[in-house]
């Protein structure tokens, strides 16, 4: 079961304690710290507990467990040890509908006390549902070690100046741009070196100077080819600071999760919902969204300049005047070739290489076949599912030997990757037997052939002998298992 955090604010709240030890005494310093009326309760309490209800800090009562204790109450921590009376507690508590955390025992708890993380006012709670405490502390330690020192005050700051944020910055995106410019520039740096009052001062300028609009724009973004570790740093931050995101189909699900969470998200693949977008309805959304002030991420599968029509658009946005971006992508070549282990040039085998696409029927006529088709280079051809047999027929008739041999990879990078191993000669067929599906990439030369010694995600390649019904397994694949 996945548990919903939430962040309590319990000030002047009563909340009860059952028991006197030292796990008591640590809640109880907790639910001091945030304001909590507390009651603590036992036949017997350590000195501390004595001299914070002396000092009249907590509430304290000196006595075996009464279910009266839990009137009027908010919350309870049963942390008395005795793993009887804890039971009790929570069945109590839990028929009253109060919230009861026992110490140790996830089961009878409904609800968890995280690792914290003291920023005040960020606090960052981490919980491992109970199940692991030791990971969450873990957890804490590094994010500890990693976190500016400079983050509580900055965010005080933050909070000092609120309102007159708002007053100057009513329009949300302003404000936001406003925010990220205060808490990524000079003001956290100031803060760092112990001088708050130039840090008040640089954040006041920076407030006077902030734009009050928001000025549209689109960054256009290279998604990769599906594994979100593959998305460029820029292209991590484009995401995070996007108002609305613009993406295509190939796009994978694991790099859309990076972006910022209210982001509005819209599918403009070509076959979205099965209904068809063209290209002059995206170049209108990106227009609209950026004249209305707001950050676009136009986000393409692999690179936006590799057969991804990300030259129009610019040309679009150019005419409008439009301010715009581009951050490449890893493009399918690259990416499958990788994640193949297929090196795109070899000084044996290639020595250069040529990206082309499969797609349109017409332009076959158009293309320089006599240039594919030579020896030791290596074509990668994107979008050819449907065209594979064209290809190799063309290939063959220009001079192509058979024997070349080619990788076709489906899902590259992405966990289902498969890779299809063989020669020219039986392209399509191979393609058909194992009904290879979009996206796929092929790549054909000689280097292809290094697919099966070299490839290290996922799958092993499948090679032509298996296809062929040659029983024993092929070598490479027997030596990755060996
Ligand atoms: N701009 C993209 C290409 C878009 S064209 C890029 O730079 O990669 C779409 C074609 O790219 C697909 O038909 C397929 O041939 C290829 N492609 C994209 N992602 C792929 C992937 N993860 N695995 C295999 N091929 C992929």
């Amino acid at each position: 079961m996945k548990l919903y955090p939430l962040v309590a604010d319990l000030a002047g709240r009563r909340v009860l304690v059952v028991g006197g030890g030292a796990v008591a005494e640590r809640k109880v310093e907790m639910l001091l710290d945030a304001g909590a009326t507390v009651v603590v309760g036992a036949p017997a309490v350590s000195p501390a507990l004595e001299t914070w209800a002396a000092a009249g800090r907590i509430n304290l009562r000196v006595s075996g467990f009464e279910d009266a204790w839990l009137d009027d109450v908010w919350l309870v921590i049963a942390a008395t040890g005795e793993p009887l009376l804890n039971r009790r507690i929570a069945t109590l508590a839990t028929r009253r509908r109060l919230f009861v955390n026992v110490v140790d025992d996830a089961d009878l708890s409904s609800f968890h006390v995280p690792a914290v993380i003291d920023r005040a006012p960020v606090t960052i709670a981490i919980s491992s549902g109970g199940a692991v405490p030791v990971l969450a502390r873990l957890l804490r330690e590094r994010l500890e070690a990693w976190l500016d020192p400079a983050l509580g005050p900055l965010a005080a700051l933050a909070t000092r100046l609120r309102g007159r944020i708002r007053e100057r910055l009513p329009e949300l995106g302003a404000r936001r741009r406003f925010y990220e410019r205060l808490l990524t520039g000079a003001v956290p740096g100031l803060l760092r070196r112990g001088q708050p009052a130039l840090a008040e001062v640089e954040a006041t300028r920076l407030l006077i100077d902030a734009p009050v609009e928001g000025e549209g724009s689109v960054v256009l973004v290279g998604a990769g080819p599906g594994d979100p570790g593959l998305l460029t740093l820029r292209g991590h931050r484009a995401l995070h600071e996007a108002d609305v995101i613009l993406y295509d189909r190939l796009v994978s699900a694991d790099v859309l999760a990076l972006a910022r969470r209210d982001a509005e998200r819209i599918e403009v693949g070509k076959e979205a919902g099965h209904h068809h977008v063209t290209q002059e309805r995206i170049h209108e959304l990106m227009l609209a969204h950026a004249r209305a002030g707001r950050r676009v991420v136009r986000l393409k599968g692999g690179d936006p300049f590799v057969f991804g029509r990300g030259g129009e658009e610019l040309e679009v946005l150019r005419a409008h005047g439009v301010p715009y971006e581009v951050v490449p992508g890893i493009t399918a070549a690259v990416a499958c070739a990788a994640y193949a282990g297929v090196p795109l040039t070899h000084r044996d085998h290639a020595q250069s290489v040529r990206l082309v696409t499969a797609h349109c029927r017409q332009s076959h006529d158009t293309v320089d076949w006599p240039a594919l088709a030579q020896e030791r280079q290596t074509l990668a051809v994107y979008m050819g599912v449907s065209e594979l047999a064209t290809l190799q027929e063309r290939l063959l008739a220009h001079g192509r030997g058979p024997a070349t041999p080619f990788a076709l990879v489906e899902n590259g990078s992405r966990p289902e990757q498969r890779v299809i191993t063989g020669t020219l000669a039986r392209l399509p067929q191979l393609a058909e037997a194992h009904a290879v599906r979009s996206p796929a990439l092929l790549i054909l030369g000689e280097v292809a052939a290094l697919a099966s010694t070299l490839a290290w995600f996922g799958a092993a390649p499948i090679g032509e002998q298996s296809q062929a019904g040659v029983s024993s397994v092929d070598e490479p694949a027997l030596a990755r298992t060996a």
